[in-house]
C-alpha cells in the first residue's frame, strides 16, 4: 500500500499494488513480536522495497482505492480479533476458577478469599459484556451497517478485559502462572498487542466519541439499540 496521489482528497491518496514476493528489490526481515518468533516461519516481518517495478495492471481495483479496500478489511478483521479473544478469556477464566478451588493457602482454598472471588465475579461480568457487545456488532454488520462505533467499542473494551482477565488468572496461579507449565504467561505476552494492533485503544475511543458527539452537535442524541 503506497501513497500514489499525495494531492488527492484524504481518502483517495493511497493505492494497493500486488507485488510477487520474488520481484527483484524486495527484502523481507523477520521482526519477532512479544518474544514470538514463529515455528519455522516468521510471525511478523518488515518488507523493504528498493527500486521495485511491477506492471500498472497490478494495482488492486482503481488507483486511489487503497484506503477504501483497507477499511473494508479492517471492520471484519477487528471483530474477528475479539472473537478469538473471547476464547482466550474463557480459557484464562476456567484456569483461574479451577486453580482457585485447588490451591490452598493461609488455611483454605484461594476460592474462599474475597479478593479472588471479586476477580472471578468481575471477570464473569466483563466477559459476558464482551460476548454481548460482539454479538450486537455482528448483528448490525449482518443488517448491512458498517457498525463503526460498535466495532471500535468492542476493540478497545475487549482488549482491556482480555489483558485483565489473563492477568488475574496469572495472579491466582502465583509463580506457577509465569512458568510455561500453564499457557497463561504466553497468553499474557500475546494479549498486550491487542491494545495496539488494528488501531490503539486511544484511536478507537476517539472514533467512538467523535461519532457520538457528531450526533449531539446536530441537535440529536445517541440512541443505544
Ligand atoms: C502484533 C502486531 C500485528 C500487527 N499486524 C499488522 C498488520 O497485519 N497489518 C498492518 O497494516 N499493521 C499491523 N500492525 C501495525 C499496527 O496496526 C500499528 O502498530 C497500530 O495501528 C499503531 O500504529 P503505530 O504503531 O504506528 O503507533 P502510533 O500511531 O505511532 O501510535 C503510538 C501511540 O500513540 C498514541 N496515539 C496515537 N494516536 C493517538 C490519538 N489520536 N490520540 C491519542 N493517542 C494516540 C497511542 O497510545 C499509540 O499506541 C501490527 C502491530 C502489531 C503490534
Amino acid at each position: 500500500m503506497a501513497v500514489t496521489d499525495p494531492e488527492a482528497e484524504t481518502h483517495r491518496r493511497m493505492s494497493q499494488i500486488l507485488v510477487p514476493a520474488d520481484t527483484p528489490g524486495i527484502e523481507i526481515e523477520a521482526v519477532p513480536v512479544s518474544g514470538h518468533r514463529g515455528r519455522g516461519w516468521s510471525t511478523h516481518c518488515e518488507v523493504t522495497y528498493t527500486g521495485v517495478r511491477v506492471p500498472a495492471a497490478n494495482v488492486l481495483g482503481e488507483r486511489g482505492d487503497g484506503f477504501r479496500i483497507a477499511q473494508k478489511r479492517l471492520g471484519p478483521g477487528r471483530i474477528h480479533h475479539v472473537m478469538r479473544w473471547l476464547g482466550q478469556m474463557q480459557r484464562a477464566f476456567e484456569l483461574m476458577c479451577r486453580y482457585a478451588l485447588e490451591r490452598e493457602a493461609f488455611g483454605g482454598p484461594l476460592a474462599d478469599k474475597q479478593t479472588v472471588q471479586n476477580w472471578i465475579a468481575d471477570s464473569a461480568a466483563e466477559i459476558q459484556a464482551c460476548r454481548l457487545m460482539t454479538l450486537d456488532a455482528a448483528r448490525k454488520i449482518d443488517g448491512g451497517s458498517e457498525a463503526r462505533v460498535e466495532i471500535s467499542l468492542i476493540k478497545f473494551y475487549a482488549a482491556r478485559v482480555l489483558n485483565e482477565v489473563i492477568d488475574r488468572a496469572v495472579q491466582v496461579h502465583g509463580g506457577l502462572g509465569l512458568t510455561d507449565r500453564t499457557p497463561l504467561a504466553a497468553m499474557l505476552a500475546m494479549a498486550r498487542g491487542g491494545r495496539i494492533y488494528d488501531g490503539p485503544d486511544e484511536v478507537h475511543r476517539m472514533v467512538v466519541s467523535r461519532r457520538i458527539l457528531k450526533e449531539f452537535k446536530t441537535g440529536g442524541t445517541w440512541r443505544f439499540s
